[in-house]
């Protein structure tokens, strides 16, 4: 472990004035990401900022019918709370897809949009790694890619996104609400994260002396014909090959509104208005992963299958609390 700096913010300015004024810092909220990369000396931040006493943790009607997701509302409270589970229903199963029972009662809403790629080489400083060390290279091309993108890759790193939650975000069309030293900004969910591209090191379009302080939902919840399919190698404990977040509005037979959300296959949740032939037309395998070009076009036919038939799927995991 590196010697570090601890300090707690006490309000959402003096968080933005204490990161603000330190490049090396970085915010702490349930630690579950942070604490880990640290420990592999893949972070090595000169001085802590715990955020996770300010007030970000309620759940808020909006003007517009959606809820404002304070940034610190922990992701089983989210999962669990009543307007999500009875509205928006496709977040409470991506959520409860997730980790773990204990890392979802730490991890916060914030925290999740900003996790770190799982690829093996970016926790492994002994290898080569551009997002880890830009200008390294990429280990994970040429190695051990069995877990790694198929669409929106680069030259220089072909990452996933790990989160679940923000399969469903991304497939429901959230904002990001952050305040930075010139004040507060929303950032549409789909602009959020980034592709690699030239900059693997950088995940997000948010700045590092801006914090995230609420998600926003719209008023659309697609409660009734929705469903996380998330495709992994155990059943719990263990991030997506390939999940797909389906959501489906009818209007009598026909379908009126269609969201399609890939997690596990691209640097960000992979949002394409396209059918599915379409959508992955693009796809690049490399040499552990073809498979995943196969499966997710299997997984999304599976996925619309069960949201047009109202059998979402994930419920299991929702008797453990
Ligand atoms: C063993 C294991 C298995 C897991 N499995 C899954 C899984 O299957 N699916 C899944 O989706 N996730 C999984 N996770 C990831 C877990 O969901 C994340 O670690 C968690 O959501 C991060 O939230 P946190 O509050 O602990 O973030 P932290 O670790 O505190 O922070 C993570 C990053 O976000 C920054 N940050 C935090 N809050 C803010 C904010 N409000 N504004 C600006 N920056 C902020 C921090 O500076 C840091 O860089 C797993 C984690 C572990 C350890
Ligand atoms: S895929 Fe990205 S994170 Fe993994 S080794 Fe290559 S540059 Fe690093």
């Amino acid at each position: 472990m590196i010697n570090f700096q601890y300090a707690r913010a006490s309000d959402v300015s003096d968080a933005v004035r204490q990161i603000a004024a330190d490049p090396e810092a970085k915010f702490i909220a349930g630690g579950t990401n942070l604490l880990d990369l640290m420990k592999e000396d893949v972070e090595r931040p000169t001085r802590l900022i715990d955020i996770s006493g300010l007030p970000l943790k309620t759940v808020e009607e909006t003007k517009d019918g959606g809820l404002r997701i304070g940034a610190l509302v922990p992701n089983s409270d989210l999962a669990w709370h009543p307007k999500i589970e009875q509205r928006y229903p496709l977040l409470s199963s991506a959520i409860l897809a997730g980790a773990s029972a204990q890392l979802r009662n730490m991890a916060s809403t914030g925290g999740n949009l900003l996790q770190r790629t799982r690829c093996y080489y970016f926790y492994d400083t002994a290898t080569p790694c551009n997002k880890r060390e830009p200008g390294s290279g990429c280990s994970a091309i040429d190695g051990v890619n069995r877990m790694h993108a198929i669409l929106g890759t680069s030259d220089f790193c072909i990452a996933v996104h790990p989160s679940d939650m923000c399969v469903a975000l991304a497939a429901l069309e959230a904002k990001v609400h952050v305040v930075g030293p010139s004040g507060e900004r929303v950032i549409a969910f789909a602009d959020f994260h980034r592709l690699p591209g030239y900059t693997p090191h950088r995940d997000s379009d948010l700045n590092s002396d801006e914090i995230i302080t609420a998600v926003e939902l719209p008023a659309q919840g697609f409660a009734t014909n929705y469903s996380y399919l998330k495709i992994r190698d155990r059943l719990s404990y263990a991030f997506a090959l390939v999940s797909v977040a389906a959501a489906l509005e009818f209007d009598g037979d026909s379908i009126k509104d269609a969201r399609l959300t890939l997690g596990g296959v691209a640097h960000k949740p992979w949002r394409d208005p396209a059918a599915e032939a379409a959508l992955l037309s693009n796809a690049k395998g490399f040499a552990h992963n073809t498979f995943k070009i196969d499966l997710a076009r299997r997984a999304i036919v599976r996925a619309l299958t069960q949201a047009a038939n109202g059998t979402p799927q994930s419920q299991s995991s929702k008797k453990i609390r």
